[in-house]
């Protein structure tokens, strides 16, 4: 039996991705064994949106190699797509696999035998027109299900589209298929997953509202989180669903990149600084308890003093939860390598790390609002330090005392005070037990 390895760069969709990859092999009586050990077959899954694509990969490979050097090893993703010259050069691969053939390694590969020359097998990304579902099955508390792939956008900065093509996604039934999948093998929150997963449905008569709303019925998955979704994609009827909803938890993940209107344009994005505010306002206004969190990019080529501090004292304005910033860097064939003026990479740093205060002071307000109060919070498996984390509904990371039975499990929890870190310790609320006596004190007098 061979045994084979998988090792995941980047993003959520890339996880949710390989471990559809592993299921594959599993499914052809592979023996799956972990990065560390010596393995057969190696599959690597690149990422193609750090600078460091290239750096990050070859450490996987010669990793991969220490291991077993006359192992086979594969690359795909992102990355294999945009480079794969680039990735064949490197010493030990095997196999490239761009996104047309990423799912179809065992029509292509007959023999996983080491060979000198590695085998690419390139299409244009035009021809990459195939929804693959995929869900990850990493942690068993959360499972990211993928319900669309690539986007039909071209924002200046990002080399998505040419990477993984045109936008699609399945039938709602499908999604569902799997999503019953995860919930049988134990996942109790589900996140939705996609690069543009609003564009969910676009070319049918159905929607992202209505994926979320036919998800929502499904009543054993407990928890639904939304991973991302573009500020113009989130209407108001999506909005108005989540404060309603069983399962859609009270968190969005709002994509902004800038909070200058000017900076909008260049960057190609579809909406205006005041669609964005009035998105945060109708979420606060229906749910004063949602997390919301910001992608904000800094130094955008064209992005002068002047232009940093519009967008910053923008969100700084906005009741915001988190930020996640982003410091931009070159990308290959992209819109933003044609724009003036370019920011140094010192300016760059020094706007990100201003942003990152801000986002620090953000999510420190924010956690502070629910000290004191009560929420549900889905505990992870591991132990790290003596504490197991998980996170509320609201997407507040809390501690407790490692005890394995909380393990995948939702608690009531007291929040009791803010760490300098941004944890939250808390204190699970004995609520069976509490309502056990009191029936028994009503049974006994
Ligand atoms: S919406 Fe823009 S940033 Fe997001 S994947 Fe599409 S092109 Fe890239």
């Amino acid at each position: 039996m061979k045994k084979v390895a998988f090792y995941t760069l980047g993003c959520r969709l890339n996880f949710s991705e390989t471990s559809a990859m592993r299921r594959d092999f599993e499914g052809r009586s592979f023996l799956v064994t972990d990065f560390e050990n010596e393995a057969d077959i190696y599959v690597i899954n690149t990422c193609s949106v750090t600078q460091d694509a290239n750096k990050d990969c070859r450490k996987v490979v010669r990793r991969a190699l220490r291991k077993n050097p006359n192992a086979f090893v594969a690359i795909t993703g992102c990355y294999a797509q945009l480079e794969p010259q680039e990735i064949a050069a490197i010493d030990g691969v095997s196999l490239v696999l761009g996104a047309k053939d990423k799912f179809n390694i065992f029509d292509l590969v007959e023999s996983f035998e080491k060979s000198d020359e590695p085998i690419i097998y390139h299409s244009d990304v035009n021809e990459a027109a195939d929804f693959h579902h995929a869900f990850s099955s990493g942690d068993r508390t959360r499972a990211f299900l993928k319900v669309q792939d690539g986007c039909d956008y071209k924002c200046s900065f990002c080399t998505i589209p040419l990477a993984r093509g045109a936008s699609r996604s399945p039938k709602i039934s499908e999604v569902l298929t799997n999503a019953h999948k995860a919930a049988q093998e134990g996942f109790k929150e589900i996140v939705v997953t996609g690069v543009n997963a609003g564009d969910f449905g676009k070319d049918s008569d159905e929607s992202f509202l209505k994926l979320l709303m036919a998800l929502d019925e499904i009543q054993a998955i407990e928890r639904i989180r939304v991973s991302s979704i573009e500020p113009n994609l989130l209407n108001e009827d999506i909005i108005h669903f989540v404060a309603n909803s069983r399962a859609v938890q009270p968190h969005f993940h709002i994509p902004l990149q800038s909070g200058s209107d000017r900076m909008l344009k260049l960057m190609r994005r579809r909406y205006k600084s005041d669609l964005y505010a009035g998105r945060v306002a109708l979420i606060r206004q229906l749910m004063p308890h949602a997390c919301i969190g910001v992608d904000v990019i800094t130094g955008h080529p064209g992005e002068t003093h002047e232009l940093f501090q519009e967008s910053f004292n923008f969100i700084d304005s906005l009741d915001i939860s988190y930020l996640h910033v982003f410091t931009y860097s070159e990308r290959p064939n992209t819109h933003a390598l044609t724009l003036k003026p370019v920011i140094p990479k010192n300016e760059r740093k020094k706007r990100t790390a201003k942003l990152r205060r801000l986002s620090a002071k953000k999510r420190f307000l924010f956690n502070e609002r629910f000290i004191g109060d009560n929420r549900s919070v889905l505990f992870e498996e591991e132990e790290k330090d003596g504490f197991i984390q998980g996170w509320t509904d609201n997407y507040i990371r809390v501690i407790l005392p490692y005890s394995q039975k909380f393990g995948n499990t939702i608690q009531d929890v007291h929040l009791s005070s803010q760490l300098n870190n941004g944890n939250v310790v808390g204190s699970i609320i004995l609520q069976n037990i509490d309502s056990k006596i009191h029936n028994l004190l009503a049974v006994h007098g």
